[in-house]
C-alpha cells in the first residue's frame, strides 16, 4: 500500500484509534497527524513537573513508581491500590479500585495520564491511563532523552499518538520520499531552514532541545508563509477591483467642517488626513486601518474623509459597534455641521447634506423615512449600527464606509456593507486598541495602516492607581472621597462593574477579555454588579450625588436618555458596565473607578481609562481589586496603572491572554493552521515571511512554479479555517 501525506488515517491505523483521532482531535490524514506536534517534551526525572500540575488539569506525567500498597476498602467490598509516583521534585498519588495488574512495581517508570483530582488536600489521579516503560526492552522512545507529550483526548492518549507517529515516520525508511517539501529551495537556503521531512522527524523524535528548536523554526515558516501568502493574495485581489475616485472639491462640506472645528488639527490628524484625501482620489478602493490611542481624535479624521466623499457626490456610512456610540456620533456630527447637516429642513442650508441615523431601535415609520433618505441620496452621511447591514437598506451611491472600533466588526460585515455600493466603496477601519506589529501583520494583513500617535495638546492626562482592598481597606473610602471632591469641583465620574445585576439571565461571569483564572482561585465570589453597587453607593459613600446606571439590558431609548443626561452634566456619577468602554466621549468626566478590575483584560482597562482623559482637566483612574498585589493579577493591574502607552499595553495583553483570544474566537489552533507560530515571539520570522510572500506574488508567474505552496494556500483559503482571519 502506497502511503502518501493525503492517505486517510483509517487506512494506516486501527479503526478505534483512527476514529478517535478524527472525532476528538480533528486529524484525518497522514499529514494531519504529522502536523499534530508535541505540546512539550518530558525528560526523565524532570524537575517540578508534578509540582506544577493543578487540580482539574488533564495531564500526562512521566514519573517513577515509589511505592505500591493494596488494602481492602473499609466501607465497600473490593480493594484499593495506592501507588505513589515521583519525578524528582514532585509526588502524586494514583488510586485504583480492584486493580489486578501486576505490572505496577516500585522503581518502574511510566507515563500516567488523567485528570488531576484532590483527596484530603492531596493531588491524585484516580484510575489514570498508563503506559509503563520497559527499561530493559528496546523501548527506543524510552532510550531517548526527550519524550514527546502530545495534545491528547479522552480516547486517544499521548502515547497512542506517539506510537502512531512512530509508525508513519518509520514507514519503510521511505519517509523522506513520502514528504514533498512545498517550501521553495531558495527560501529554505536563504533562511537556513531544514527540509520538511527532517523537520517533522525532529519535532516528533528529537534527541536534543536544539533539534526541537530547529525543527520548530522550519515548521513555523510553513505557517507564517501560508498565512502571509493568503493575505497578500487578498490584498492584490482587492487592489484590482474597480472603485470610484472621490476627489477633493473646494468650497464644500469639507471646508465647512474645517471652518467649524473648535480646535486646530494635530499634526498627525493633518498627515493622515492628507493620506486619506489622496487615496480617496484614486479609482481603486482604499482599504485602510487607522489606529490611534484612545482620545487621539480619530472621529474628526473620519468625518473629514466623509465630507470629501460627499463633496464628490457620494455617500459615506459610519458604522459604530453600539447604539449609544452611533447616536453619539450622529449628534456630534450634526452639531458640528449645523445648518449644513440639515439640508431640506426649514433652517437647513440647501448646499449641505443630511446626517441620517439608522439603528435597529428606530420605530417603523422613522426607519422607513431614514431608509428613503439613504436610498434617494438625500442623506450624504449615514450613521448606524448593524441595522445598516440589513437587507433592504440601499444606498444611492455609497462611496466610503468607515468602521469605528474595528474589534467588534468582522470582515463579513465590512463586506456586506461594501456590497451595497455600485462599485466597491473605499473602506476605513478605525481601532483604538493599539495593535502589536505582529497582529497588524497577520489579522489585519490585508489592510494598509495609518497611526495617530499624538494626543491633542492641552490634555490633562490620567493618573492611575491600583486600590488593593484586601491589603488597604481604607483606600476604597479614600477613593470615594476623591470622587466626591471631583464632583464637587464640577466634574463627573464613572463607576464600572463587570456585571449588571440580579435579574434572571444575568449569569455571573468574567468580563470580556479577562484572562483565565490565572491564580487558580476558583472560589471567587461573583463579580460586583452595577445595580448592587449603585444602590450601595447611593445609600453610602456617594449619598446625595446625582447618580444613574447604564447597562446593556436597557432599551436603546433608555440608554440614549441616560447618556444625554450624563453628557449634559445633569447626572454626576454613572454606574455602568463596559458599555462605556468604547468611544463614549464626555470631556467633563474625570474620574473612573473600576470595581473588580481584575475581571477585565488589559486592553479593556486601557479603553475604559480613555473615557476620562478627554478634556483639559486631569483624569483619575482607580482600579479596585481584591487580588493581592504580589499575584500575577496584581502585577498586571500595576502594569496598567504604570503606563499609558497603548502599544506597550497591547503587548502585555498579548502576553497575558491566550493568543486565540487576540486573534478572534474562531482561532483555535486546529482551525487556523497556526500551531507553533507565536505572535509574541516570532515577530522577525513573520516579517521575513511577509517579505517572501510579497516577493513570490509580485512575479509574473506568482505561485505557478510552486504547486506545493499554492496547494497550501488554497487549502487555507477554501477551508473554514480561513474564517479566523476574518473574525478579528
Ligand atoms: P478617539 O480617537 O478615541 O475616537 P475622539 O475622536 O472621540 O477620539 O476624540 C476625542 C476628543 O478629542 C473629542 O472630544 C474631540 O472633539 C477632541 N479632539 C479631536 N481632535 C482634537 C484636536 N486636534 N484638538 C483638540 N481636541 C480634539
Ligand atoms: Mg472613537
Amino acid at each position: 500500500m502506497a502511503v502518501t501525506l493525503a492517505t486517510p488515517l483509517a487506512r494506516v491505523l486501527g479503526p478505534k484509534t483512527a476514529t478517535g483521532m478524527a472525532e476528538q482531535l480533528g486529524l484525518h490524514t497522514v499529514l494531519d497527524l504529522l502536523r499534530h506536534y508535541p505540546r512539550r517534551y518530558a525528560t526523565r526525572g524532570e524537575q517540578a513537573d508534578l509540582a506544577d500540575v493543578q487540580v482539574g488539569d488533564r495531564v500526562t506525567v512521566l514519573a517513577q513508581i515509589r511505592s505500591v500498597t493494596t488494602r481492602p476498602m473499609r466501607n465497600r467490598r473490593g480493594s484499593l491500590t495506592e501507588v505513589v509516583v515521583g519525578d524528582g521534585s514532585g509526588k502524586m498519588k494514583l488510586v485504583f479500585f480492584n486493580h489486578r495488574h501486576g505490572q505496577l512495581k516500585p522503581n518502574a517508570w511510566g507515563m500516567f495520564a488523567g485528570t488531576v483530582g484532590e483527596y484530603r488536600g492531596e493531588k491524585q489521579f484516580a484510575h489514570p491511563d498508563m503506559h509503563l516503560l520497559d527499561p530493559d526492552g528496546d523501548d527506543t522512545d524510552w532510550a531517548r532523552a526527550l519524550v514527546p507529550i502530545y495534545p491528547a483526548s479522552k480516547d486517544v492518549s499521548s502515547w497512542v499518538i506517539q506510537k502512531s507517529v512512530k509508525l508513519l515516520l518509520g514507514a519503510g525508511g521511505g519517509f523522506g520520499e513520502l514528504v514533498e517539501d512545498p517550501l521553495p529551495e531558495e527560501i529554505r537556503a536563504r533562511h537556513g531552514l531544514l527540509p520538511l521531512a527532517a523537520a517533522l522527524l525532529d519535532i516528533h523524535r528529537p534527541t536534543t532541545s536544539d533539534d526541537v528548536e530547529r525543527a520548530a523554526q522550519r515548521l513555523k515558516w510553513d505557517e507564517a508563509l501560508t498565512l502571509q501568502l493568503t493575505l497578500a493574495a487578498r490584498r492584490r485581489a482587492a487592489a484590482l477591483e474597480p472603485g470610484t475616485a472621490r476627489p477633493r472639491k473646494p468650497g464644500g462640506l469639507l471646508d465647512a467642517v474645517d471652518a467649524a472645528l473648535p480646535f486646530a488639527l494635530t499634526e498627525g490628524q493633518r498627515e493622515v488626513g492628507e493620506e486619506l484625501a489622496a487615496e480617496l482620489d484614486r479609482d481603486q478602493p482604499m482599504h485602510r486601518l487607522l489606529q490611534g490611542e484612545v482620545g487621539s481624535g480619530k472621529t474628526v479624521v473620519a468625518l473629514r474623509a466623509m465630507a470629501q466623499v460627499v463633496d464628490a457626490g457620494g455617500q459615506a456610512a459610519l458604522l459604530a459597534p453600539t447604539e449609544v456610540l452611533a447616536a453619539q456620533h450622529a449628534r456630534g456630527i450634526r452639531a458640528l455641521l449645523g445648518p449644513l447637516g440639515r439640508a431640506g429642513e426649514l433652517d437647513g442650508d440647501p448646499a449641505g447634506t443630511r446626517v441620517t441615523l439608522l439603528t435597529g431601535s428606530l420605530k417603523a415609520a422613522a426607519r422607513r423615512e431614514a431608509r428613503a433618505e439613504v436610498a434617494e441620496g438625500r442623506a450624504g452621511i449615514v450613521v448606524g449600527t448593524h441595522a445598516l447591514l440589513q437587507e433592504g437598506v440601499e444606498f444611492a451611491d455609497l462611496g466610503l464606509v468607515v468602521v469605528d472600533e474595528q474589534h467588534r466588526f468582522g470582515v463579513e460585515q465590512r463586506d456586506a456593507l461594501r456590497a451595497k455600493g455600485n462599485r466597491p466603496p473605499h473602506v476605513l477601519v478605525m481601532t483604538a486598541t493599539p495593535i502589536p506589529r505582529t497582529v497588524a501583520m497577520t489579522v489585519y494583513g490585508d489592510l494598509e495602516t495609518s497611526t495617530l500617535r499624538q494626543l491633542p495638546s492641552g490634555r490633562g492626562g490620567v493618573s492611575s492607581s491600583v486600590v488593593p482592598v484586601r491589603e488597604k481597606p481604607t483606600w476604597l473610602d479614600r477613593a470615594w472621597e476623591r470622587l466626591r471632591e471631583e464632583v464637587g469641583a464640577g466634574r463627573q465620574a464613572y463607576v464600572v462593574c463587570p456585571r449588571i445585576g440580579d435579574l434572571p439571565g444575568d449569569e455571573p461571569g468574567d468580563a470580556d477579555g479577562a484572562p483565565p483564572e490565572e491564580d487558580g482561585r476558583s472560589d471567587r465570589r461573583p463579580p460586583l454588579a452595577v445595580l448592587d453597587v449603585a444602590e450601595a453607593l447611593r445609600a453610602g459613600p456617594l449619598a446625595g450625588l446625582r447618580l444613574d446606571v447604564l447597562h446593556g439590558r436597557m432599551t436603546p431609548e433608555e440608554k440614549d436618555g441616560v447618556m444625554r443626561a450624563f453628557a449634559a452634566g445633569e447626572t454626576q456619577v454613572l454606574v455602568a458596565t463596559t458599555v462605556v468602554e468604547v468611544g463614549v466621549d464626555v470631556p467633563n468626566a474625570t474620574v473612573m473607578v473600576v470595581m473588580d478590575a481584575d475581571r477585565f483584560g488589559v486592553s479593556q482597562l486601557h479603553q475604559l481609562r480613555g473615557r476620562v482623559a478627554r478634556g483639559a482637566h486631569a483624569g483619575l483612574c482607580l482600579l479596585v481589586t481584591e487580588a493581592p498585589s504580589a499575584s500575577p493579577t496584581g502585577e498586571r493591574l500595576a502594569a496598567v496603572a504604570s503606563t499609558s502607552d497603548g502599544f506597550e499595553l497591547a503587548r502585555l495583553d498579548l502576553e497575558t491572554r491566550r493568543e486565540g483570544d487576540v486573534l478572534g474566537a474562531a482561532q483555535s489552533g486546529r482551525r487556523s493552521g497556526i500551531k507553533l507560530l507565536s505572535l509574541l515571539e516570532d515577530e522577525a520570522l513573520i516579517a521575513e515571511a511577509r517579505t517572501e510572500a510579497w516577493a513570490l506574488l509580485s512575479t509574473d508567474r506568482g505561485l505557478a512554479d510552486h504547486p506545493g505552496l499554492a496547494a497550501e494556500v488554497a487549502a487555507l483559503a477554501s477551508d473554514e479555517r480561513a474564517e479566523w482571519l476574518e473574525k478579528a
